[in-house]
C-alpha cells in the first residue's frame, strides 16, 4: 500500500445548504427545500467510513435552523468554526452589519457546544482588497485563525499577490494566522487547486498531484467541500450562467473522489494543522 505522504493538510468543510452558496439573498431563502440534513449525513457517513475528522466552517442561519445537526458534528470529534450568518460578500457589507452577524453567529455555535470558536472562513472567500477591514473585526472578536483569502484573481474573490502559505497577522492589540487556500505556482500562473468547484473540474490526478506538490515543497495544503457538492440531486434553478456553472459542474463525480482524497492523505481540522487550542 502506497504510504501517505508525511504533511497533514486541512480539511474543512463550508456548511451551508445548497441555495445558500448560489448568490440568492437570505430574504428569499425561505422560497427553497432545506436538504442539509440530508447531504450533512452524507458528509459526516464519509468521514466517519475513513476515521477522518474536519472542521466544518458553520454558516449561523443554518446552526439556528439545525441546533441538533451542529450538535452532531461537535459529538463526532470535528471542529466547529464559523462561516459567518448570512453569507454575504464580505465586501458588500459594511464593517458594522460584518461585525453584528459574526458575533451572533460565534455567540451561537459557542453557546450551543460551549466550545471555542477558534476559525472563520468568508463566504465566497469573500476577503480582498476591498474588505481587509474584515481582518481587524476578526481580531477584535478574538478569532484565532481565519482561512478566507484566496491568492488568485477572479470576478468574486482573491488577492493576487497575498501570501500562499499559513501566516501571522499582527496588528496592536491582536494576532492570528491567516491559512490562505492552497494554490499551485506554475509558471506565469498561480492555479487554485484547493477544492469546491476546481475538485469537480480536474480530473482527480491534478488535485491529487497539486496537493503533492504543494506538500514536496514542506507547506500544509487546505481542501475544502459543501455537503451540498454531495447532493448531486438538488434543486436546479435559474441563476447567472456564471454562477451555474461551476455550481452544477459535475456533481456526480464529489463523493468517488472524496473517498480517494481521504483515502490518499493525511487530512486533520485546521485547528490541529496549524497547532492552535
Ligand atoms: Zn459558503
Amino acid at each position: 500500500m502506497m504510504s501517505k505522504g508525511p504533511i497533514t493538510n486541512a480539511l474543512t468543510i463550508d456548511f451551508e445548504d445548497w441555495y445558500q452558496g448560489i448568490e440568492i439573498p437570505i430574504s428569499q431563502w425561505g422560497d427553497y427545500e432545506d436538504r442539509i440534513e440530508r447531504s450533512g449525513d452524507t458528509v459526516l457517513r464519509l468521514l466517519d467510513e475513513a476515521n477522518v475528522k474536519a472542521t466544518f466552517f458553520i454558516l449561523g442561519y443554518v446552526a439556528e435552523k439545525f441546533p441538533d445537526l451542529v450538535k452532531r458534528i461537535e459529538r463526532e470529534g470535528h471542529e466547529i468554526g464559523t462561516h459567518g450568518f448570512s453569507h454575504t460578500l464580505i465586501y458588500k457589507q459594511s464593517p458594522e452589519l460584518f461585525k453584528t452577524e459574526l458575533t451572533r453567529a460565534v455567540r451561537f455555535l459557542e453557546d450551543l457546544t460551549g466550545a471555542k470558536v477558534l476559525g472563520h472562513r468568508a463566504p465566497y472567500f469573500s476577503i480582498t482588497k476591498d474588505s481587509l477591514w474584515a481582518l481587524d473585526i476578526l481580531g477584535e472578536l478574538g478569532v484565532r485563525y481565519d482561512s478566507s483569502i484566496f491568492p488568485v484573481l477572479n470576478y468574486r474573490y482573491g488577492i493576487a499577490d497575498a501570501p500562499r502559505f499559513p501566516y501571522t497577522i499582527e496588528r496592536e492589540h491582536f494576532k492570528f494566522t491567516e491559512f490562505p487556500i492552497s494554490t499551485l505556482k506554475l509558471p506565469g500562473f498561480t492555479m487554485p487547486i484547493s477544492g469546491g468547484a476546481y475538485f469537480r473540474i480536474y480530473p482527480y490526478q491534478v488535485t491529487k498531484q497539486a496537493i503533492k506538490a504543494v506538500n514536496r515543497g514542506g507547506n500544509p495544503a487546505t481542501f475544502y467541500l459543501h455537503p451540498w457538492e454531495l447532493d448531486p440531486d438538488h434543486p436546479r434553478i435559474d441563476v447567472p450562467r456564471r454562477i451555474a456553472l461551476t455550481h452544477y459542474f459535475n456533481l456526480g463525480a464529489t463523493e468517488r473522489r472524496l473517498k480517494k482524497l481521504l483515502r490518499d492523505f493525511r487530512l486533520a481540522p485546521m485547528k490541529d494543522v496549524l497547532g492552535i487550542t
